[in-house]
């Protein structure tokens, strides 16, 4: 019976680490063959584990949000909402990628205006964050965290 492969883009680092450690050992590898746990976590270019990937995406995604048309045509609306159908049948995490499939139907992209999409996607980011016991964040704060920076100024400097 084939094995199935893990998943790094479903799993945390740590718990990535552990199980390649059993892998090697299973594999009965030297010491000298095995790079250390330490010299893994500090190279920045290893591929992505479900936290690198969930907060990059959310990063382009909450972007491409805010740099949306305040008026789109219907033709952009149609391809917005699209867009997001398909990410999720994509999406390289496949518990998350099912998860989100199930969040669309239950709200379909807000393509009408750029607040919209902001809004809906700020919501939508806030059920991920409730599911696995992350703070909410305030969605009136969504322009300032994405687009124009602080009102503090803090991010002009
Ligand atoms: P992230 O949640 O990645 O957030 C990045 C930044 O966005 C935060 O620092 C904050 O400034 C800002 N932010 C936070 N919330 C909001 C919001 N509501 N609106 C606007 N900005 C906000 N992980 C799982 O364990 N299980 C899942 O089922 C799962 N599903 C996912 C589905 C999708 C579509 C994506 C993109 C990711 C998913 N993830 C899932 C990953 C998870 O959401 C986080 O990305 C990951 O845990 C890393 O969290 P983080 O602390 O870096 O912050």
């Amino acid at each position: 019976m084939t094995q199935e492969k893990p998943c790094r883009t479903c799993t945390d680092f740590k718990t990535w680490a552990k199980i390649q450690k059993k892998t090697f050992d299973s594999e009965k590898q030297t010491k000298e063959e095995k790079p250390s746990e330490a010299a893994a976590a500090v190279r920045k270019d290893c591929p992505l584990d479900k936290d690198e990937l969930g907060s990059k995406t959310w990063a382009f995604l909450h972007t491409m949000a805010a740099y949306y048309p305040e008026k789109p045509t219907m033709d952009q609306q149609k391809d917005m909402s699209t867009f997001f159908y398909i990410f999720s049948k994509f999406y390289p995490c496949a518990p998350c990628a099912e998860d989100f499939q199930v969040q669309l139907k239950k709200t379909p992209p807000k393509t009408s205006s750029q607040s919209q999409l902001s809004q809906w996607l700020c919501i939508l980011h806030n059920e991920v964050n409730r599911k696995i016991g992350k703070p909410e964040f305030d969605c009136k704060n969504v322009d300032q965290r994405w687009k124009d920076g602080w009102l503090d100024g803090s991010c002009d400097l």
